[in-house]
């Protein structure tokens, strides 16, 4: 393990800085928030610099939001990576090689021999390895975030598997994707009155043993009761999957990290920070302890935190976090609390470049890297990759299905020769990421 580390680490070095040469105008009409002023940027970079443990105190004294920022010059230059995070220093965790099953006789050779000749071969030649995360886990064929599904995911040799993460009403960290509980469990049969007005059941009122006494099922239409992916797992198997804790699903990865030999990283969404702050709950701070008690939270572990959410992704830094970080980016936002408007200034040069002070990695929606053409029939590659490369970052994006190719694509395999070809993503999520790791390795990309 020492030997492929330093081996990664060596290849990996060199930024994939790519010149850009005709960066277009901002649109007219693009929304445009505050700078920060150069006092403001030094309270942030010292509170980078603090250890966690006073991150709290730090977030208690940076002042600014983009909403109540006072109005500034605009960035002049692109911000350097924050200290402890830049690109370069992060490239291991997000591209170090995924080592699973002890390796069988020709391909420990094989590996010897890619380890001679890369000692010898120029580093620019072999830098380009995209991460492949596990969306959800192996969500295509196990019901999304149960440890069956991680377990799974594993095994497909991904580089990362997702973890999205709520809160309970007594503060546990629990693994699910929506924040409420009406399209993956059978909330509606055991706790039939304990819905909001709004006709949802959300997780945050329920405790962890009530959670905990919920069946996960394959996702489905709580109007219709039917499946949304009519090909996956069948949703009235009667199997009792549960809801896991964010605990035990990094004991799960670090068990078969151990059992295997392997090094699967961890891919973290805080879920709907907004929300959470609101129903008087630090979710950030508490995710970013957690990860802090596991060993993750450092630019050379093998971990990435991603957030939708700008404020809490600038918050992360200031609550502490060191390790990569994704600006995940959706025109019109996805959930509960994401302000549309920011969402769209982070599509914009400016945007991008404000959040690079922060983001180590920019991750929008691919069909705003490769954006349908107005027939659907056809697709066509956006500048976001190379503004995001332009500042620092690398651009990872969402979400490979084969039972649900993107717009403006035949099929998934086609988009996954635009993903790798075409706008050269540094990761891509799949809820088939055995899929994504087999074309890999055709394409040579992968051992
Ligand atoms: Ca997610």
């Amino acid at each position: 393990m020492p030997m492929s580390l330093k081996l990664s680490r060596r290849i990996l070095l060199p930024v994939l800085l790519l010149g850009l040469c005709c960066a277009p105008a901002l649109a007219a009409d693009a929304p445009v928030m505050p700078d920060k002023t150069a006092s403001d940027l030094a309270k942030i970079q010292a509170a980078m610099a603090i250890n966690a443990k006073d991150a709290a105190e730090a977030a208690t004294t940076y002042p600014a939001t983009p909403q109540n920022a006072p109005a500034a010059a605009p960035a002049e230059t692109p911000a350097a990576p924050a200290p402890g995070t830049s690109a370069g220093e992060a490239a291991p965790a997000v591209a170090a090689p995924a080592e699973l099953a002890p390796a069988a006789p020709d391909s420990a050779k094989e590996e010897a021999a890619f380890i001679a000749n890369a000692e010898d071969t120029p580093v620019a030649a072999i830098t380009y390895r995209p991460a492949v995360a596990a969306h959800r886990g192996a969500s295509g064929y196990v019901p999304e975030h149960t440890l069956p599904a991680k377990t799974m995911a594993y095994a497909f040799g991904p580089d990362f598997i997702e973890q999205d993460v709520i809160m309970s009403k007594d503060n546990v960290l629990m693994i699910m994707h929506d924040p409420v509980l009406d399209t993956t469990t059978d909330v509606a049969k055991k706790f039939p009155d304990r819905a909001r007005k709004d006709g949802s059941f959300y997780a945050v009122d329920f405790t962890y043993p009530e959670l905990r006494s919920l069946t996960v099922t394959e996702r489905f239409s709580p109007k219709t009761g039917k499946p949304v992916f009519a090909g996956r797992f069948p949703g009235d198997s009667g199997i009792g999957f549960q809801i896991p804790t964010l605990e035990e699903e990094l004991k799960l990865i670090q068990g078969l990290n151990k059992s295997t030999g392997g090094n699967v990283g961890v891919y973290v969404e805080v879920k709907e920070p907004a929300f959470y702050a609101r129903e008087g709950k630090d979710i950030t701070g508490a995710v970013i302890a957690m990860l802090d008690k596991y060993g993750y939270n450092s630019p050379e572990a093998k971990s990435i935190l991603q957030i939708f959410d700008y404020d809490a992704v600038r918050d992360a830094r200031m609550k502490g976090w060191k390790g990569d970080l994704a600006m995940l980016v959706l025109r019109g936002g996805q959930h509960l609390t994401d302000d549309k408007a920011v969402h769209e200034w982070l599509l914009t040069p400016e945007g991008i470049a404000e959040v690079s002070r922060y983001a180590t990695i920019y991750a929008p929606w691919f069909s705003h890297l490769a954006v349908p053409t107005e027939d659907g029939k056809g697709y066509k590659v956006s500048n976001l990759a190379d503004l995001a490369r332009q500042h620092g970052m690398k651009v990872h994006s969402w979400t490979h299905r084969r039972d649900a190719p993107f717009k403006g694509f035949k099929d998934s395999r086609q988009s996954l020769d635009t993903a790798f070809k075409e706008i050269k993503l540094d990761g891509l999520f799949s809820d088939f990421p055995g899929d994504v790791v087999q074309y890999l390795k055709e394409q040579g990309l992968r051992k």
